[in-house]
C-alpha cells in the first residue's frame, strides 16, 4: 500500500484532561511517522473554516466553541493507507459506538467531546493538511 498522509488532531478535551502523551504514544505503537507536530489553540474562525462542511448542522456553533476552548495538538501523519488505518485507530464518531481498544472507546466522553478527529478522503486529507501546516512543516 502506497505511503500516505493525513491530518489528526487531538482535540482540547483530551489535551486538557493530559492525555495527548499517551496517544501520541499509540500513534507512534501503531507505525505512523510524525511528519508535523504543533500545539495552540484555534481560534473560533479557524474552527469554522476548518468544519465548513457541518455550517448548518445543530451542532456547527457547539462544536467550533469545544474546538477552540483550548489547546489542541495537531499532527500530520505519514504511513501505508493513513487515512483509514487512523479512523481505524480513532473508532466511530460516537465514542458509546466505537470498537473497544479504539481511543474514542477509551478516551472520548460525548458524540462531540471524542478526543481526536482524522481526515476522511484524499480530497480532505489535502485540505485540512495545507489549512494547518505549511509547506516547510510538510517537508
Ligand atoms: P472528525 O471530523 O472530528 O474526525 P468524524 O469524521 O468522525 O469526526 P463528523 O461527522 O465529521 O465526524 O463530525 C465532526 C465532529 O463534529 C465530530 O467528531 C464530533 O466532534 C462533532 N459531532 C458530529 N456529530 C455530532 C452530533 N450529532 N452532536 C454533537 N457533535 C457532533
Ligand atoms: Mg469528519
Amino acid at each position: 500500500m502506497a505511503e500516505e498522509r493525513t491530518l489528526a488532531i487531538i482535540k482540547p478535551d483530551a489535551v486538557s484532561r493530559g492525555l495527548a502523551g499517551e496517544i501520541l504514544s499509540r500513534i507512534h505503537k501503531a507505525g505512523f511517522a510524525i511528519v508535523a507536530i504543533e500545539s495552540r489553540r484555534l481560534s473560533r474562525e479557524e474552527a469554522e473554516g476548518f468544519y465548513a462542511v457541518h455550517r448548518g448542522r445543530p451542532f456547527f456553533p457547539d462544536l467550533t466553541a469545544f474546538m477552540s476552548s483550548g489547546k489542541v495538538v495537531i499532527l500530520a501523519l505519514e504511513a501505508p493507507g493513513a487515512i483509514a488505518r487512523w479512523r481505524e485507530l480513532m473508532g466511530a464518531t460516537d465514542p458509546a459506538k466505537a470498537a473497544p481498544g479504539t481511543l474514542r472507546k477509551e478516551f472520548g466522553t460525548s458524540i462531540q467531546n471524542n478526543c481526536t478527529h482524522g481526515s476522511d478522503a484524499p480530497e480532505t486529507a489535502a485540505f485540512e493538511l495545507s489549512y494547518f501546516l505549511s509547506g516547510r512543516q510538510l517537508l
